[in-house]
């Protein structure tokens, strides 16, 4: 079974490819049919998952499996939310999205926050009945960042009951605790149903 992936993040579609190579599913990137990326216009994680799900098996014509994730911080009303990629910037990098984030909570004690996932699958541009999961990671933002794994805000997001990062954790073990390997999980049911019809 094939899956077109709806995504240009390399560390994503590498932990995505791993989780899904243990249900038999093999991961091709967008990239190979030369997809653009979407435009992601909605105001939630839904909405955005979708754009780019339906995008991607528009160009491939093929599956398509798209996420949209990011951190929400609750200091922060919910901040970077669907803007978590871009938070300093349309073109910063990881980075600088840390240092932002780092910023704008200063030494603030209230530091909860999650990250979301939000993952669809559907078999075509026009699939009425996408398969749609959630996934959610609950911790807090550290004070400054730790840790080399990852990307993104791994550095500075501490899980419930952990004292390392999500940058310090084994691959294997983000995966299994994750946003996105929670999501997946509950996608896991369906999805070779879905593929075959
Ligand atoms: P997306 O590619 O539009 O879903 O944007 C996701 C952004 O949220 C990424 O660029 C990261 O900044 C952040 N993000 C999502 N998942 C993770 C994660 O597992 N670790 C760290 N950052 C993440």
């Amino acid at each position: 079974m094939e899956l077109v992936l709806a995504s240009n993040n390399p560390g994503k579609a590498e932990e995505l490819s791993g989780l899904l190579a243990a249900l038999g599913i093999r991961v091709i990137p967008q990239s190979q049919f030369s997809t653009p990326a979407a435009e992601e216009t909605g105001q939630t994680f839904i909405e955005n998952a979708l754009i780019k799900a339906r995008n991607a098996a528009a160009y491939s014509g093929r599956p398509a499996l798209a996420d949209d994730s990011g951190l929400c911080v609750d200091a922060l009303g919910g901040s970077p939310g669907v803007i978590s990629a871009r938070y300093a910037g349309v073109d910063a990098d990881d980075a600088a999205n840390r240092e932002r984030l780092l910023r704008e909570l200063g030494d603030s004690e209230e530091r909860s926050a999650r990250f979301v996932c939000l993952m669809v699958c559907l078999t075509g541009p026009h699939d009425p009945l996408p398969l749609i999961a959630q996934g959610e990671w609950a911790g807090e933002i550290a004070t400054a960042a730790r840790g080399d794994g990852g990307f993104g805000y791994d550095p500075v997001f501490i899980p419930r009951g952990d004292t390392r990062t999500a940058a310090e954790l084994p691959p294997e073990e983000k995966n299994r605790q994750s946003h996105r390997g929670q999501a997946l999980a509950a996608l896991r049911e369906r999805l070779p149903q879905l593929l075959q019809s």
